[in-house]
């Protein structure tokens, strides 16, 4: 009984240690970054009805209006199921450039999905009622630098959410930026042959900024 005893001790003592320096060693970031949880794969309908309704969209990189940027891959080029958004510098001179919020919504995913994708955030936004791609839609923002929000954070558009970065597959910066429909939050792919719920970034925002072309600052 002695000996079971002196056993429990130790394994309570070890497991106390690990704890300890888990948490001195963990992420020193004030973000931590988490591996996808299964409990944001599908947003529950209290958590649709509970998000923020974005009336306005405006770009993510660049201007609201994303000027001094370029669209260097664009929507389904080459099964590419977003925009890839870069400052007019070229090369890396974007890197660590402000990534802003799309639209007001929540942030459902946060975090480092796989190398190929980089960095990511996923904010989920709920359209005014009407709206063709209601009642949900998610800005995706990948190959990020840095992340400044976390999972659950409410944000508003043109908030600062992170910063342009790298990944595996996207040596030079620059903004892997998509618009998904519906409630299913997933890091998914950035290729394929169909659509799957992707919709054109750049056609969805010019439709919801909540101005027209023409009464918008030019790009210079
Ligand atoms: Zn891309």
């Amino acid at each position: 009984m002695k000996t079971f005893l002196r056993i429990i001790l130790g394994m309570l003592l070890a497991s106390a240690c690990m704890l300890a320096l888990m948490r001195w060693f963990g992420t020193p970031s004030s973000v931590a970054l988490r591996p996808l949880d299964p409990a944001f794969l599908r947003l529950t309908p209290q958590e649709m009805v509970t998000l923020p309704v974005a009336t306005r969209f405006d770009m993510p990189l660049g201007s609201e209006h994303g000027a001094l940027t370029y669209n260097a891959r664009a929507f389904r080029m080459a099964g590419h199921l977003g925009d890839d958004l870069n400052g007019i510098g070229g090369g890396n001179s974007d890197l660590g450039d402000a990534v802003y919020a799309a639209g007001t919504g929540r942030v459902v995913y946060a975090g480092f999905p796989h190398e190929s994708w980089g960095k990511m955030i996923i904010i989920a936004h709920r359209l005014p009622e009407g709206d063709e791609f209601g009642p949900v839609v998610q800005t995706v923002y990948a190959h990020l630098q840095a992340i400044q929000v976390r999972v659950g954070q409410l944000v508003r558009r043109g908030e600062i959410i992170g910063t342009v970065g790298t990944a595996k597959t996207a040596p030079l910066a620059h903004l892997h930026f998509e618009i998904r429909t519906g409630p299913y939050v997933n890091p998914g792919q950035g290729y394929a042959d169909v659509p799957l719920n992707r919709i054109s970034p750049q056609v969805f925002v010019r439709t919801h900024r909540g101005a027209a072309p023409e009464v918008l600052n030019p790009a210079p």
